[in-house]
């Protein structure tokens, strides 16, 4: 057997210089997230009238979208029975320019039409969802060339990973609706701060969510502790009071409420919202590229800047394609009679009848 001789060492200089063995990297210490030990873990009570009465505050989520809509009017009915429409509180978070237009003022005109007393709007500061992408793309691409520096591979040679939002990426809604939300709900807590309650400030948080829109949204709970949003002044419960409830019993609610609905939805759209929102379905897509062009072009030039389409497997370049197929096909997109997208869930002689009750009571064309 072959041993090492005194030349086979390196001598002690070597030793000195040679860079010490990278040690094993650290793995970063996790998140805790922090929850107030004030902070239930379920609710006191799931039952709905007990959940209105025992809140300090009943805040509506409104995107001005007919879910949004439908929730806003049973809420509101069950609050005035109980003699509580004060501590309701209407919010939209106000997405600028990717949402439709007039969906802020039609939350507003929903509200105020249903008799809620207040309505308040937030909005994400700084850049708006569009901008966001090509600032996340920023970020992206300086971690993906620091991480290939250290790996000794060419920075100028990485892959960035697609900025936008997606399904499994979803980090548009906490940016632009409920991190706003949140603020409102610290000064809501500030304005009770005179009352000696001795325990944290009540908020029900009502949102629109439904079983019936995604495999992912049936799995949520109808009432829930929002420990991410509670703190030692304020608890927070979510509560989904259209979470069972199927496209016809919300297109009922609203035609019994008579409130007016987005046009979009007579367009043929299926959502509201962002009008190119990362989970519409190609439809809703294609209807935004006809009536918004314009947001159509600035989200295609997002995606040369940024390198990446805008949805896995269907860029805004296509979806513009086809859009102007269509308008070739057909000409301008038509606006087909308002109470179309009604009529096809609950009929023509209800629709009718919320149109004519619609106009006599507000004088709008519903
Ligand atoms: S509407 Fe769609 S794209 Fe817009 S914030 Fe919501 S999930 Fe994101």
């Amino acid at each position: 057997m072959q041993t090492a001789t005194l030349f086979d060492l390196p001598d002690i200089q070597t030793l000195q210089e040679a860079p010490a063995a990278a040690a094993p990297a650290k793995p970063k210490p996790k998140r805790t997230s922090r929850v107030h030990a004030s902070v239930p873990l379920e609710p006191s009570t799931t039952v709905p009238d007990e959940m209105i009465r025992d809140a300090d505050w009943v805040v509506i989520s409104s995107s001005g979208g007919k879910d949004s809509q439908a929730m806003l009017s049973y809420v509101v009915r069950r609050a005035k029975a109980l003699g509580m429409l004060h501590k309701v509180v209407v919010v939209h978070a106000d997405l600028g320019r990717v949402e439709w237009e007039g969906t802020r003022e039609l939350a507003e005109l929903q509200a105020a039409l249903a008799g809620v007393p207040r309505f308040e709007v937030v909005q994400a500061k700084g850049a708006d969802l569009l901008d966001r992408v090509e600032i996340r793309y920023g970020k992206l691409k300086t971690k993906a060339e620091e991480e290939a520096r250290e790996r000794g591979e060419d920075p100028a040679a990485v892959k960035v990973p697609p900025a936008w939002p997606s399904s499994s990426a979803r980090w548009c809604t906490p940016d632009a609706k409920r991190g706003p939300i949140r603020t409102l709900y610290t000064r809501l807590v500030a304005e009770l701060a005179h009352l000696v309650l001795g325990r944290p400030v009540r908020i029900l948080e009502c949102i629109g969510q439904r079983a019936a829109e995604s495999t992912q949204r049936a799995q949520l709970a109808e009432v829930e502790i929002n420990r991410g949003a509670s703190n030692g002044k304020r608890t927070v419960t979510t509560w989904r009071p259209i979470h069972a409830w199927s496209d016809r019993t919300v297109w009922r609610e609203i035609a019994r409420s008579r409130l007016p609905y987005h046009p979009a939805y007579d367009w043929s759209n299926r959502r509201l919202s962002c009008v190119f929102c990362v989970l519409g379905c190609n439809n809703d897509l294609v209807n935004g590229a006809r009536r918004v062009p314009e947001l159509a072009a600035a989200y295609a030039r997002m995606e040369v800047t940024v390198g990446a389409d805008f949805k896995k497997g269907l860029s805004m370049r296509e979806i513009i394609r086809r859009a102007e197929a269509l308008e070739a096909a057909e000409g301008p997109a038509a606006r087909p009679p308002a109470g179309t997208a009604m009529a096809e869930h609950v009929g023509r002689a209800m629709t009718s009848k919320y149109r004519a009750r619609h106009a006599a009571l507000y004088g709008l064309a519903a």
